[in-house]
């Protein structure tokens, strides 16, 4: 499919809309959701333009890319976020770069974070990412064992956690889509009710190009949207 910048401005337009209706069907507004475009394999002048339209946030998913992109976005008008799997010796190539990690699983991930951000004399923001669907491919922290690594993450230095991340598994329908995200929603409010030391609930970011008005139905406060915005993703 044809990335073009008009249609990036039309999709865009399109999305705002979507987001604005889904938060009203809650009681909220669109000032109360953060739009945050997934830039995988989008070039920074795509990405650049998407920003001079009022984008404000942008999640890259491979270290290897975001570094390749990193001297070209406007970073004076849009926060650059982490939101792939993040493995733990490449940490320190983008802490300091990005101001919210959204994938972390562990405490080995998290000291790591720790570390580097101590070193640089910055804290760097952080969201647990839950592994919602039980996949076992996939990476995020299972649901029964969120509160004792939030009580261990507690304890770290140098990074704070804003909420918690979910890529639910892929769903047909979006009755089935709603169960996964009504469950990040009991979890977020639940976690959020225990008022733990050093932790705060403030970001719940899930729902992607396929469901984020469905998401937002459900609590999401941040939806992470690609295709719908950029066009399909080309591969080759
Ligand atoms: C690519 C990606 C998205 C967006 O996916 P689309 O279906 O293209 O909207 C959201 N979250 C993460 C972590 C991603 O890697």
């Amino acid at each position: 499919m044809a990335r073009s910048f008009s249609d990036v401005e039309y999709n865009y337009a399109k999305i705002c809309e979507d987001i604005a209706a889904a938060a009203q069907s809650v009681g909220k507004t669109a000032d109360d959701i953060t739009f945050l475009a997934a830039t995988k394999t989008v070039d920074a002048p795509l990405i650049n333009h998407a920003i001079s339209l009022g984008l404000r946030y942008i999640g890259e998913n491979r270290v290897q890319e975001l570094l390749s992109k990193f001297d070209d976005y406007d970073l004076e008008h849009a926060s650059l976020q982490f939101i792939g799997h993040l493995q733990t010796n490449k940490v320190r190539q983008i802490v300091g770069k990005v101001d919210l990690i959204q994938s972390v699983d562990s405490v080995k991930l998290a000291s790591e974070i720790s570390r580097c951000s101590s070193k640089l004399g910055i804290t760097t923001d952080i969201l647990v990412e839950v592994n919602i669907g039980r996949e076992a491919n996939k990476s995020g922290v299972m649901p029964e064992q969120l509160e004792e690594l939030l009580a261990q993450l507690s304890e770290i230095e140098a990074i704070r956690v804003k909420g918690l991340m979910a890529i639910p598994p892929i769903c047909d329908f979006a009755q089935e889509n709603r169960k996964f995200f009504d469950k990040m929603r009991n979890i977020f409010l639940d976690i959020r009710s225990k008022n733990i030391d050093n932790i705060s609930m403030d970001i719940l970011s899930m729902g992607m190009s396929d469901d984020y008005t469905e998401a937002i139905k459900c609590g999401a406060n941040m939806v992470r949207i690609g295709s719908a915005l950029f066009g399909a993703r080309n591969y080759t």
